[in-house]
C-alpha cells in the first residue's frame, strides 16, 4: 500500500518538497505519495491529529509552524531538542517523533557539496528565527570557532547566543555593530528576502575572501546574494543543496533509505 507523506506550512504553495520528495521515491524505488497542506497556526494540533487519524506516516515542517510543532510531538530527538524546533516528524505505531534536519542539511551542503571547510572558521549568521535555531548547534560540532549572531531584534539573538553559549563561542548584536569586524562565512538566516526586502547590513563585512551563503533560494539571485556578488564576496551560495540535504535527512528518517542528493539538486534551478 502507498504510504503517505507530505510537507505543512504557511503559505506553502511555494515549497518545492513534494518535487523533491518525488524525485527521491523514484531514485529509491519508494511506493509512497507526498502532498502540500496549508495550516494556519491556529488549526494546527487539530489538523495533525486529523492527518494522523488518516494515516499519514510523516510531515515536514515549515515555516511559521517549526516551535509550534515542537510542543506538540510525544518524543524530540537531541537536535529538535536543542532547536526547540521541528522539521520532521516521523509516525511509527501511533508514537509521534519530532526532529529537526536543517543544520545537518546545511552542514552536507556547505562541506560535501561546496567543499567548504568549516573547521576552525569564524561564522556570521544573520537572523536569529527557527531556521538559525536549527543550524547553530551543527556548526558549532562541524568545527566553527566563533558564530556572531546579528539581528534587527537584539533581543533574540541574544536569547539564542544564551541558549547556545555552552557549546561554543556564540555573540550576540545588532547589525551596526558589525563595522570593522570580518568573517569567513556570512550565512543570511533572515526573511527579508521573501518580502522583498533589504536589511542594512554594513558592506563592510563583506571583504574579498569572503563566503556568503543565503539560506533562501531563488529562480535567480536573492537580494541578499545580488548584494553580496556586487560588494565583492568570493562565492556566493543559495540554499538550494541544504533544502534537498535536509529533505534527504527527513527521507532517511522515514524510510531508512538514503537518496543520492546530486542527481535530485541537478534537476533544480
Ligand atoms: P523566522 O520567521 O523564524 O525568522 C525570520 C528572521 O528574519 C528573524 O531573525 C527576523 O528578524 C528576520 N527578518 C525578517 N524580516 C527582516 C527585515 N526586513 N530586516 C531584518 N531582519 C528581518 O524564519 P526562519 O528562521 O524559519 O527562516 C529564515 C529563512 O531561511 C527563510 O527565508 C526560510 O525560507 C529560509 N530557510 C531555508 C531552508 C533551506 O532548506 N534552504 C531551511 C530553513 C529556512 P526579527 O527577529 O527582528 O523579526
Amino acid at each position: 500500500m502507498t504510504d503517505r507523506y507530505g510537507v505543512i506550512g504557511h503559505p506553502i504553495a511555494h515549497s518545492k518538497s513534494p518535487v523533491i520528495h518525488g524525485l527521491f521515491a523514484t531514485q529509491t524505488d519508494q511506493d509512497i505519495s507526498y502532498e502540500a497542506f496549508d495550516i494556519p497556526p491556529a488549526e494546527l494540533s487539530t489538523t495533525i491529529n486529523k492527518l494522523i487519524q488518516d494515516g499519514i506516516k510523516g510531515l515536514n515542517v515549515t515555516v511559521p509552524l517549526k516551535k509550534e510543532v515542537a510542543e506538540l510531538v510525544d518524543h524530540l530527538s537531541d537536535r529538535a531538542q536543542l532547536a526547540g524546533a521541528v522539521n520532521t516528524i516521523d509516525v511509527k505505531n501511533g508514537r509521534i517523533s519530532g526532529d529537526n534536519t536543517d543544520g545537518v542539511g546545511l552542514v552536507r551542503d556547505l562541506r560535501d557539496n561546496l567543499g567548504i571547510d568549516l573547521m576552525d572558521s569564524r561564522l556570521l549568521i544573520l537572523g536569529a528565527g527557527g531556521a538559525t535555531r536549527g543550524i547553530v548547534p551543527s556548526l558549532l560540532e562541524a568545527g566553527a570557532t566563533s558564530i556572531r549572531i546579528a539581528n534587527r531584534t537584539l533581543e533574540k539573538a541574544r536569547g539564542l547566543a544564551d541558549q547556545y553559549r555552552s557549546l561554543g563561542a556564540v555573540t550576540p548584536c545588532r547589525f551596526d555593530e558589525l563595522e570593522r569586524e570580518s568573517f569567513d562565512l556570512i550565512i543570511n538566516a533572515t526573511s527579508a528576502g521573501l518580502h522583498g526586502e533589504s536589511p542594512p547590513f554594513p558592506t563592510s563585512i563583506i571583504t574579498p575572501d569572503v563566503v556568503c551563503y543565503d539560506l533562501s533560494y531563488a529562480m535567480r539571485d536573492t537580494p541578499f546574494t545580488a548584494w553580496a556578488r556586487e560588494h565583492g564576496a568570493r562565492q556566493v551560495h543559495q540554499g538550494w543543496g541544504m533544502l534537498v540535504e535536509q529533505a534527504a535527512e527527513s527521507f532517511f528518517i522515514w524510510r531508512g533509505i538514503r537518496p543520492e542528493t546530486g542527481p535530485v539538486l541537478k534537476q533544480l534551478p
